[in-house]
């Protein structure tokens, strides 16, 4: 349930509402905004409180109950597009931030010929999988916190933040100690002990789509993130399973615009794991980008054939240097920069 205070609202006011819930066993979560406060108010039992209990007290102006099952990402609770910083770069704003790097890091000399080669074309921000959730447990697993020293290393070299998957719920504060920036990645993405864990760290959290999973049950998802008091939360599209099989996974395009609807966080498109192949990932990286996306998620080897994981749809640094010029014209076309 929402409550909506009146503009100039008293903070006596907005106690009340909170002291109130708090008397019904009431979850609250408070969006201060620069005009209005609006107080969420959680719990598995609102649907049977009266509206009026609380429409009645003092520079309240509306209650309304929010029908979704997701509610702290979604626009009722905040109307406000919310920008995530990642070590000084804002994701939601005019910009379109490119993360890129490769899919594991291998060694020091790979990570730091991706990196500069990226930095070099315009990306903002690394990526790199230092933990790799494989499908077979005899896949290459990744160098763990090896991975993790090198990218902080890369970090301190080039001058740009990382982003990197955490895997288990315990090794949460291990990872945000060496990353800007936390990824859930889709197998994990209904995690729940994860969830919370990250929820609790003090870095911003990229929120993988799973690849079976709905809108809905993602943004509820991303609402285990945001009950623990974190707003620093991007949506990342990275595909879907369809019956289509030409690729590894359907590209939900649409989802970007549902999403920029329904929802306050940012959302950027990973097109790299749903192409599955290199030659497909640059016409997905615009559509996403014409589409609306507030950034890209992009695999870039400096030697794809030689990758230890997800070579097939890596980029070469050429070749991602190219797109970086195509998606700097898609991006003038829709109002925003790269
Ligand atoms: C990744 O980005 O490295 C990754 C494993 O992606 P996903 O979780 O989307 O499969
Ligand atoms: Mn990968």
């Amino acid at each position: 349930m929402i409550v909506e205070m009146r503009k100039g609202a008293t903070k006596e006011e907005v106690g009340a509402v909170v002291q109130k819930a708090k008397t019904m066993d009431l979850d609250v979560q408070l969006n201060i905004g620069t005009d209005k406060t609006v107080v969420a108010l959680l719990g598995s039992n609102t649907g049977q409180i009266d509206k009026d209990i609380f429409a009645v007290l003092p520079g309240v102006e509306s209650v309304t109950r929010i029908m979704k099952p997701y509610k702290l990402a979604s626009r009722e609770f905040r109307k406000k597009s919310t920008v995530v910083d990642c070590g000084g770069v804002k994701i939601g704003g005019e910009r379109i931030i490119v993360m890129a790097g490769p899919c594991a890091v291998e060694s020091e000399e790979q990570l730091m010929q991706a990196v500069e080669g990226v930095k070099n074309a315009g990306a903002s921000i690394i990526r790199g999988g230092a933990f790799k959730p494989r499908t077979s447990p005899f896949s290459f697993q990744g160098l763990q916190k090896k991975g993790l020293e090198l990218l902080a290393k890369a970090r301190d070299k080039y001058g740009l933040p990382v982003v990197t998957e955490v895997v288990d719920p315990y090794d949460v504060e291990m990872v945000a100690t060496y990353a800007d920036m936390l990824q859930i990645g889709s197998r994990n993405m209904q995690n729940f002990a994860l969830l919370t864990n990250a929820g609790k760290s003090q870095r911003p959290v990229v929120l993988k789509r799973g690849f079976a999973c709905t809108i809905t049950e993602w943004l509820t998802a991303a609402d285990y993130l945001l009950a623990e008091g974190k707003n620093q939360v991007v949506l990342c599209e990275r595909g879907i399973r369809t019956f289509e099989d030409s690729i590894r996974f359907s590209l939900d395009i649409s989802a970007v615009p549902v999403l920029k609807k329904s929802s306050h966080l940012p959302v950027i498109v990973d097109p790299s794991h749903a192409a599955g192949h290199y030659s497909l990932v640059p016409a997905m990286a615009k559509a996403a980008v014409a589409a609306g996306a507030d950034g890209l998620l992009i695999e870039v080897h400096p030697n794809p054939k030689e990758a230890l994981v997800d070579g097939l749809q890596s980029l070469s640094i050429s070749d991602f240097t190219r797109l970086m010029e195509e998606l700097r014209t898609i991006a003038k076309a829709v109002g925003r920069y790269i």
